[in-house]
C-alpha cells in the first residue's frame, strides 16, 4: 500500500522549488498548518495516481474538519476507511522530534538517542546524508503540538463517532505499535 506522508510531499516540493513547496514553506517554518485548498489539491492529485487504485495509507492528513469533509467527499460508499491515532503525550513527542534525524535520500528516520546512526550524520540504510526538520525544533514543535490540540484533535471524537477509529499508544514498544497498527488496518487479499 503507498504510505502517503503530506508533510513529505510537502518537503519533496519544497527541495524542487515548486509553488507549493514555496507556498508551504511560510507555514512550515512557522509550525502552522498549509491552507486546506493547497493541501486538497496536492493530496487529491497525488492518490489520483495508479498505485493508490487499490488503496492507500494517508500519514498526516486530514489535520482539519474541512480537509476530513473533502476526503470524505472523495470516497466511494464501498470504499474501507480505518483511522488509527497513535496516541503519544506532548513532552514524549517533544524529546522525540527535537532529537529527530532524517535521511535526505531515503526519508528514514534516526534518533540521536533512541536510534543513533552507526556513524555519525550517515543514514544506516543507505549512506545518506542525515539532517534536522527546521520544524523540529523544540520551540517550533511547541506550536505544532497547540496548532494539533487546537485544529486537529477534534477529528479524534469525529472519527470515533463514526466508529472508524482505533487509538493505539504510540508509547509501547516500536514491535508492538507496529502489531497493533497492523491489526488496526483492513484486510487485503
Ligand atoms: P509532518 O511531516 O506531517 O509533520 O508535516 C510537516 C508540516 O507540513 C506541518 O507542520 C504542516 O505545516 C504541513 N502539513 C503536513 N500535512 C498537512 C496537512 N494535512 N494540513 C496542513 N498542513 C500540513
Amino acid at each position: 500500500m503507498p504510505h502517503i506522508s503530506t508533510g513529505d510531499l510537502f518537503r519533496a516540493n519544497l527541495k524542487d522549488a515548486t509553488p507549493i513547496g514555496l507556498k508551504a514553506k511560510e507555514y512550515m517554518d512557522r509550525g502552522q498548518l498549509v491552507p486546506d485548498d493547497v493541501v486538497l489539491d496536492m493530496l487529491v492529485e497525488r492518490v489520483a495516481a495508479d498505485d493508490c487504485k487499490d488503496g492507500y495509507l494517508l500519514d498526516g492528513f486530514p489535520r482539519t474538519l474541512a480537509q476530513a469533509e473533502a476526503l470524505e467527499a472523495r470516497l466511494g460508499p464501498d470504499d474501507d476507511v480505518s483511522v488509527v491515532n497513535l496516541a503519544v503525550e506532548d513532552d514524549v513527542i517533544i524529546v522525540r522530534a527535537s532529537g529527530r534525524l532524517l535521511c535526505r535520500t531515503c526519508n528514514n528516520i534516526h534518533h540521536v538517542e533512541f536510534s543513533p546512526p552507526a556513524k555519525p550524520g550517515v543514514c544506516d540504510n543507505d549512506g545518506g546524508e542525515l539532517y534536522q526538520r527546521a520544524d523540529d525544533a523544540a520551540d517550533v514543535v511547541r506550536e505544532r503540538l497547540r496548532v494539533y490540540h487546537d485544529q486537529t484533535e477534534p477529528l479524534v471524537r469525529y472519527y470515533d463517532n463514526k466508529g472508524l477509529l482505533t487509538t493505539i499508544d504510540g508509547q509501547s514498544a516500536p514491535d508492538e505499535v507496529f502489531e497493533r497498527l497492523e491489526a488496526a488496518l483492513p484486510a487485503r487479499g
